[in-house]
Formats: structure tokens, sequence, C-alpha cells
């Protein structure tokens, strides 16, 4: 079977645990851990554009050594290649000296560098024609070889050929003109050609999209599976509400709310997500859904991934609910039993009109009087289950998801299929751009003296790091020695706090507490400050290693600062020897659109990382990219959807969907 372990291989137990490091377990781990590149030998001339060349040639004379000392050497050999002479200059290969004598027949691979000269980066005894065409290369760690794996491959290809079925349906196959799926995994390790290739990844992006696109259509079947409650929205109560919020709505903002309302008053149940940038105000949107909710006789819900985030909501909630009888109640897992149990009883007997809290809503002892509205903020933290538990809770249940990672709509529907879309696009007003500056290095010095002045005039900062201890290998500052060097450096003048996700949620929540009331002023933290918080006198935040975040997230965490009528400032820093990192990073200097962030780490990163669909359990695209492949992942959509349709038919598929599903559960 290809669950099989890799024992029956016969791979060492060493290899294995190496093997286990690079997330191959099973065979079918192997046999999906595709090359992430190739080299291709084909014959190739040098032109004006491309030095490169690989040609094929006989040595006129013996090779000779132009220098060496330990590992470093030159050799220098004059080759006849078409009829020319020649002179190649290749390092560090002494050992392949004793084998260039004259008339040896070489293949040269390198680059024309100047006028019949060429430094070869390889050199091998054997005419291009018995070379292997194509060479599958395989991302490896320390103690294990691209070869090495390529070989297990082949060995497991050998041993388990017969037993790989086709995941894609026939009809499918033989309508796209796929190859099986035992040929794709065979070409994609062992191309004879380009055009194998080319077969195999066609074979293996659809397959991946279509997995994808099964268990988003099986979600949906189920989200949708009932007729909602026709709402009855009183438009003029809502009207008068918004009219008394203490701004008003920005057109986007007003835009939602409204095709939030019509999905109410239609039959329909309601699957929506509002997504906007950070800032970009999705809380009052959802606190108008909620308000109509609340007139037409429901209770709504509002999910937030952690309890600081949960008490924010729910006090912001009490303020934008002051004037009128609906009644807001927080439940998270850090109250008592009694607490709790006072919650329980009152929800079920309608005395409560919003319960705002974390994954406790989901609790079994959690009994809804009449639920009508579930929100889930941040909607990307929470499992495919735990939103479907939640909206158990009651009966034809709307649902409204938030998020701040905005994607293109086009994209958007193509990954969450007919999930309605509404975008909140533009700031509110009076927001300035948080003024963000990169720096090279991992020192603060540079800042020092503007964060001084910035502290005297009584703002607070964050400091981010990207780990909470040293660890061995990685240079990456982390979170606790540089707390420790920042409270010695401002000893008797601020206070210094450490918020990492180690701590437990009391010793969270005692630190957040304590930079809310601005006892703390620097506080020291790791990525945990990312949700939602916010601290409105806090305006400045400085990011280590910042090319080990993606740009989303980094935009993320810049949202926390420069909320409200302030400026922010966000100091990146990097000691980042890759061009690409520090460009990556410095693209956040430009600018503070959350749309062309996304898109640019979409393109990089792929949603897997960005949406974070590693936690809602969801596949992430390793073979298919999904710009370059959008019309397989649009052809796989609609497929799967059909296929859901009949899904009885396919067993194999069925079986793949509720396994995924389980696996949702347990990310969380
Ligand atoms: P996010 O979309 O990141 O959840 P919030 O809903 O927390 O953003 O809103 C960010 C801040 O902007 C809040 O302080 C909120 O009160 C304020 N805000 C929201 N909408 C407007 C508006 N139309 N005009 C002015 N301020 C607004
Ligand atoms: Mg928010």
């Amino acid at each position: 079977m290809l669950s099989d372990g890799l024992v029956k291989l016969r791979i060492t137990k060493p290899r294995r645990e190496l093997l286990g490091q690079l997330g191959i377990v099973t065979v079918e781990d192997l046999l999906t851990y595709y090359p992430y590149r190739y080299e291709i030998m084909e014959a190739h001339r040098p032109t004006a554009e491309d030095p490169s060349l690989v040609m094929e040639g006989v040595l006129l004379e013996k090779a000779r050594l132009a220098y060496r000392r330990q590992n470093q050497s030159k050799m220098l050999m004059r080759v006849v290649i078409d009829q020319q002479i020649y002179q190649v200059a290749i390092f560090n290969r002494h050992f392949l000296l004793a084998k260039l004598g004259a008339g040896q027949v070489v293949t040269v691979i390198g680059k024309l560098s100047g006028d019949h000269q060429i430094v070869a980066s390889d050199l091998k005894l054997q005419p291009l024609a018995s070379l292997p065409a194509i060479t599958p290369v395989y991302s490896v760690k320390e103690g294990i070889t691209s070869k090495a794996i390529a070989n297990y491959v082949k060995k497991a290809l050998e041993a388990y050929r017969t037993e790989i079925q086709d995941f894609i349906p026939l009809v499918y196959e033989e309508k796209y003109r796929l190859v099986s799926r035992q040929e794709a995994l065979e070409m994609i390790h062992c191309p004879k050609s380009t055009t194998d290739l080319k077969h195999a990844l066609r074979h293996l992006k659809y397959e991946e999209f279509l997995k994808f696109q099964l268990v988003m259509s099986y979600m949906r079947l189920f989200d949708r599976a009932e007729n909602g409650l026709a709402k009855n929205v009183d438009q003029q109560a809502i009207q008068a509400f918004i009219s008394q919020l203490p701004f008003a709505l920005t057109a986007d903002q007003q835009q939602a709310a409204q095709e939030i309302l019509a999905d109410f008053a239609s039959e329909k149940v309601m699957h929506r997500l509002v997504q906007g940038d950070v800032g970009s105000g999705k809380t009052v949107v959802a606190v108008i859904a909620l308000y109509a909710n609340y007139l037409a006789g429901y209770q709504g819900a509002l999910m937030a991934p952690t309890e600081i985030l949960a008490k924010q909501h729910a006090k912001s909630l009490r303020q934008f609910f002051d004037h009128t009888d609906v009644r807001v109640e927080l439940l998270i897992g850090s109250m008592s039993a009694k607490e709790k149990e006072h919650v329980y009883t009152r929800l079920m007997n309608g005395q409560i009109d919003i319960l705002v809290g974390t994954h406790a809503l989901i609790q079994d002892g959690v009994r809804f009087y009449n639920l009508g509205l579930v929100i889930a903020d941040e909607q990307h933290r929470f499992g495919v289950k735990q939103r479907q538990a939640l909206k158990d809770k009651g009966k034809r249940v709307d649902i409204l998801l938030m998020s701040a990672t905005p994607i293109p709509r086009t994209l958007a529907i193509s990954l969450f299929g007919d999930m309605d879309v509404s975008t909140i696009r533009t700031m509110p007003g009076g927001r300035k751009k948080v003024e963000t500056r990169f720096y090279e290095g991992h020192s603060m010095k540079p800042i020092l003296p503007f964060l001084k002045q910035y502290l005297a005039t009584g703002g607070q900062c964050y400091v981010i790091c990207p780990l909470v201890d040293e660890s061995e290998g990685l240079e990456a500052r982390d979170a606790s020695s540089i707390y420790e060097a920042m409270k010695r450096y401002f000893k008797g003048h601020y206070e210094v706090g450490l918020l990492h996700g180690r701590m437990n949620d009391e010793q969270k929540e005692a630190v957040m507490q304590a930079f809310y009331e601005n006892q703390i002023q620097i506080l020291v933290s790791t990525t945990v400050v990312e949700v939602g918080v916010d601290v409105a006198n806090a305006n400045l935040m400085v990011i280590y290693n910042a090319d080990r975040f993606g740009l989303s997230q980094l935009h993320q965490l810049r949202g926390r600062v420069g909320r409200s009528s302030k400026q922010g400032y966000c100091f990146l820093l990097s000691d980042s020897k890759n061009q690409a990192s520090i460009d990556r990073v410095k693209f956040l200097e430009t600018t503070s659109d959350g749309f062309a962030i996304s898109n640019y780490d979409l393109k990089l990163r792929g949603p897997g990382e960005v949406l974070g669909q590693k936690q809602s359990g969801l596949p992430t695209f390793t073979i298919a990219n999904i710009f370059e492949d959008h019309d397989i992942l649009m052809r796989a959509h609609e497929d799967a959807g059909d296929i859901i349709g009949q899904l009885e038919r396919y067993p194999w598929i069925a079986a793949y969907i509720r396994q995924q599903l389980e696996k949702s559960d347990e990310a969380i």
C-alpha cells in the first residue's frame, strides 16, 4: 500500500529520520515529493543574449592544473568543439585530472566568457547523447542528497508502480486527455523529455486543484443544505442606528452592510465573506449585521480567535449598542465554571442577545434560544468544523466571515467558490499612511534616537521578533533576549513587557492589559499581537528579521499602529543577504494597499501560506500555481461541483474529503 512506511523499501533508520524531517514518512509522501527543478541536458549553443552552453567536445591535449590549494583548484584544458578550439576553465575538479587525457570525449556545461573561452560549471566524461537528458533536483537537507532521494523514489516506483491509482475520475482524465496518475508520477520523477514533464504537470496540477475544490464544494453543500429564513429587516430602525454612529460609514462599508441586509431579507442562507484591509472598519459592518439580526428577533454570535480580541470586541460592541436594549455578553475559556454557567442559563432563556467569545462558544454546554447569525472574525483562523459547530447551534443560521487578507474577487470566487464576497477597499478618511522604513542589519541602533524622541512624547511601541528562544543555527533575534536588552537600556525610564506564544493565556492577558493601561510602554512580542489588537496610543513598531515573515503578515502587524489620526511608524529590520528577500520586504515601504500586498505575496508564497489554509486543513498547492494555472483552477472548480453532486459514484473521493475535514479539526 502507498501508505506503507519506508522500511519496506529497505531505507535505513537514520535515513528515514532525515526523510521524516522533510515530511516524507510513507511511500505516498515520497512519490509526491516532487523535484523542485530539473537539470536539462540538451545541446545548447551560446548566443549573444544567453552565454550559457551545453556542448560536446574532445580534449586536444591533457588537461593541466593552473593552481591548487587544499580543496580549491583551477584546471585548464583545450577542447575541440564544432571544429574550433576552446580554452575551458573549471574550478575545484582536480580529482578529474587523471581522466582528462588527450582524446577524451567530454560534455561541457558552462558559459562563454570571452572569445573561445569557456568557464565550465560542470564537466561530464561522456558524450552528450549518453547522458540522462533530464535530471530531477530535489530539495534536500544536510545528510541526504538529491541523488539519494531520486534513488529512493525510483525504488518506490518499482515496488509500488501497480498500486498507484487514479484520484481523478476517468471521465475527466479522458476529457482533458490526461495521462494516468501512475504515468504522471513516473514522468515527474524520471522524465525522458520536456514533453513528459508537461504531461505529468497537467495531471498533477489538475489533481491538486481538484482535491482543493472538492473539499470547498463539499463544505458549501453543507452550508447551503437548507433554505434560510427571510428575516424581517427594519430598514428605518437600521438607518437610524447607522446615523447615530460616532462616524459616517465609508461607501464600501455602506455597500457591505446593504449586501448583508439583502441576504437577510432573502430566503437563502447567507454565506458571505467580508474582506477588507486591517483598519478598514469591518467591525462596524459586523455590528450593523448583528443589530439587524437582533431587530429581526434573533440572537447573534461573534467568534474571535483569541481571548484578547474577544474581550476587545465585547467592549466595543457594548459601546456601539450603548443606547439600545441589546444585551452583549462575553464567553471565554478563562472564565470560572460559575460565570460560564450563568451565561449558559441566560443564553438559553433568551436573556442575552449577542454572545461574543472564543472557541468557548462551540462547547457542548452552549445552547442558544434562537441563534440567527454567526460571525467569525479573522475567519482563516478557524477550522471548517468549528464554524460548522457554531452554525449548528441554531437552525438555518446565516454566516458572515471576516478576513483581513484581501484577495482579488475573481480569485476569492475560484478559491471559495460561490461564497458571496463583500469588499471594503477604501480606508476611513483621516487615516494617515504608516510611515514604513527598511533598515539593513539586526540592530535597533539607527532607530534609537527617533524611538527615544517618540517615547518622550508619551507614545508606546511594539517590538516584534520572529522567535521566542535563541534556536540553534538560526540567527534570528529572539524575543526574550531583545526583551532583556531593552529592559537594561530603558531601565528607570520606561517599562518593558514581553509577550509570546509559550506564555499561558493568563500571563498573556496580564501583559496585554498592562500595555493597554500604559503601565508598559515597550511591548516586545512575537506575532501573537498580529490579530486585531487595538491600542490607540501605540503608534510605533519595530520588526526584527522582517524577511522571515510573509508580506501579508507584516502588513497585518503594521496595521496595529497608526489606527487613529496619529502618525504611525513601522521600522523593518533585516540582515538578509538575499536581494530578493530584501526587495520583498522593501515593497512595504512603497505601498499600504492590502490588495497589492496580498497579490504580491500570493504570487510568491501561494494561498496556503497567505490565507492560512494550513490551519483550516485545506490543501496547500505544491505544484500548481493559482496565477499561472488559473484556467485549470476554474475547470477544477466546475468539475468538483459535478463530482460532489454524485459523490456515491466515487467512494475514494468521499473518503478523501472525510479525511481532510478530520484534519481541519485537529489543526486547531
Ligand atoms: P478592521 O477592519 O481591521 O477590523 P476596525 O473595525 O477595528 O478595523 O476599525 C478600525 C478603526 O477604525 C476603529 O477604531 C473604528 O472605530 C474606526 N472606523 C471604522 N469605520 C470608520 C469610519 N467610517 N470612519 C472613521 N473611523 C472608522
Ligand atoms: Mg478586526
